[in-house]
C-alpha cells in the first residue's frame, strides 16, 4: 500500500473511495482499477498442522482409505501400486507394479502439491542413467501428458555417489524438467532417502476454432526452489522426440509414471484453477474481448437497477449514471446519462457538489468515454 493511500484512509470515510474512482473497463479490463464492483477473492484458510488450504482436494493423505478411493489403474480397476502404513504408496521394481497410477477424478489447470522419496538402497541398479529412481508426474493423462520429471538427481558424479553404477544423466531429463523439454533452472535435490516436494502450477494451452490462441505452462518450486519458471510448454513431453502441442481434452486424471524403479508417493493435494480464458475476476490481456463485454454489460444493468429513478437529475443520480457508462457506453444507459446530466447542468448544486461530480466525469473524460465538454463549467 503507498503511502498516499495509507494516509487518505486515515482521514477520508470510506463513501469517498466507492464509484467512480480508477481508470475504466476496457475490452480486455472487465473491471476498473480500484473496482469496488469487483468480487472480493474467496477465503482460504491453510492448515497449520499439514500446510494444505482449505480449498484443495485431498487426493494422498497417508491412509489406504485415502489411497484406494483417489488412485486407480490405467483402466479404472485398483491400482497394483503398494500401500505403506507408514503414510506413503510406492511403486515396485521392473515394473512388477504393472503400469502408471491415476486419479480417478480428473484435471485441468491447477496447483498441485506432491512429495517422492527414492530408497537409497534401491537406487543404482548399473541399468543406465533413467533407471535411478524414474517416474514422473503427468499433468492431463493418461492420452495426452505433460511430465515433470521425477528421478535420484542429487548425486552428479560416481565419485559423490560413492559408486561405480552411477551413470551420467541428461539435462532434460533430471529432477524437475520438463521431460525433454527444458532442464530445471538449479538442481535443488535432496539427498536419497529424504523426502522431496514438487509444488506445480500449470495451465493447458488454450484452443479456439482448432487453433491455439495461448500457450500452456508448467511453473515447478522443487523443495521450495523455483526450477520451472512459467515454462510454456511445447508439446506432450516423450522420449526421444518433440511433438507439436495438440488440441487435448480439457480435463485428464493427474498420473504418476511406472518406470521400473522404486519411488514413494506421500501428501498430495490439488487446487483446480480457473482458465485464465474464462476467468474475468483475474482477466488480464489473455482475458476473451467478448466476455469481457459480457460481464461489463452484466455489471452495468446491475448498477443501474440499483438506481430509484435514473431520471431524477441529482448530483447522486449523475454520478450513478457515470459509473453506469464505465462499463457500458450504449442503449439506455448512455441515454439516461445524457439526459441526467444536461438536467443537472441546468440546474447545479453547490461548489463542493459540483466538484464532486466533475471528479466521476473525469475518470470518464481521461478514458475517452465521453468527451471533454460534459464538464460542469
Ligand atoms: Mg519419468
Amino acid at each position: 500500500m503507498s503511502k498516499l493511500f495509507t494516509a487518505a484512509v486515515a482521514v477520508l470515510p470510506a463513501a469517498v473511495f466507492a464509484g467512480l474512482y480508477g481508470d475504466t473497463p476496457d475490452a480486455t479490463h472487465a473491471w476498473a482499477v480500484h473496482d469496488y464492483n469487483r468480487p472480493k477473492p474467496a477465503k482460504v484458510s491453510v492448515c497449520p498442522k499439514t500446510g494444505i488450504p482449505s480449498d484443495a482436494i485431498v487426493l494422498f493423505d497417508g491412509t489406504k482409505a485415502s489411497f484406494e478411493k483417489n488412485w486407480r489403474d490405467e483402466k479404472g480397476n485398483p491400482s497394483k501400486w503398494q500401500f505403506s502404513d507408514e503414510g506413503y504408496f510406492y511403486t515396485l521394481p521392473d515394473w512388477k507394479n504393472g503400469g502408471g497410477i491415476f486419479t480417478r477424478e480428473e484435471f485441468g489447470d491447477c496447483q498441485l502439491h506432491i512429495e517422492y522419496r527414492h530408497d537409497p538402497k534401491q537406487l543404482f541398479t548399473n541399468k543406465g542413467p533413467q533407471m535411478r529412481g524414474n517416474s514422473g508426474v503427468f499433468l492431463m493423462g493418461p492420452q495426452y501428458g505433460y511430465e515433470v520429471q521425477v528421478l535420484e538427481s542429487y548425486y552428479t558424479s560416481a565419485e559423490a555417489a560413492g559408486t561405480s553404477e552411477y551413470v551420467d544423466n541428461y539435462a532434460d531429463g533430471q529432477a524437475g524438467s520438463v521431460y525433454a523439454e527444458n532442464p530445471p533452472l538449479v538442481n535443488p535435490a535432496n539427498k536419497p532417502g529424504e523426502w522431496q516436494k514438487y509444488d506445480i502450477v500449470f495451465h493447458q494451452p488454450i484452443w479456439k476454432d482448432g487453433k491455439m490462441v495461448h500457450p500452456g505452462s508448467v511453473t515447478v518450486l522443487f523443495n521450495g526452489v523455483l526450477v520451472q519458471d512459467h515454462w510454456e510448454v511445447e508439446g506432450e513431453t516423450t522420449h526421444c522426440k518433440r511433438r507439436p502441442c495438440a488440441e487435448h481434452p480439457t480435463k485428464g486424471p493427474l498420473h504418476l509414471q511406472d518406470h521400473g524403479c522404486v519411488v514413494q508417493f506421500r501428501n498430495i493435494w490439488i487446487r483446480p484453477l480457473a482458465s485464465r480464458w474464462d476467468n474475468l475476476t483475474h482477466s488480464n490481456m489473455s482475458a476473451c474481448p467478448k466476455k469481457v463485454m459480457e460481464l461489463r454489460r452484466e455489471t452495468a444493468a446491475a448498477l443501474y437497477a440499483k438506481i430509484a429513478d435514473p431520471k431524477v437529475a441529482t448530483a447522486d443520480n449523475v454520478k450513478a449514471l457515470a459509473e453506469v457508462i464505465s462499463y457500458a457506453n450504449e442503449g439506455v444507459y448512455a441515454e439516461a446519462f445524457k439526459a441526467a446530466l444536461e438536467a443537472y447542468k441546468a440546474k447545479p448544486g453547490d461548489a463542493n457538489e459540483v466538484k464532486s461530480v466533475n471528479s466521476a466525469l473525469d475518470v470518464l473524460i481521461r478514458n475517452k468515454v465521453i468527451c471533454e465538454s460534459c464538464r460542469i463549467r
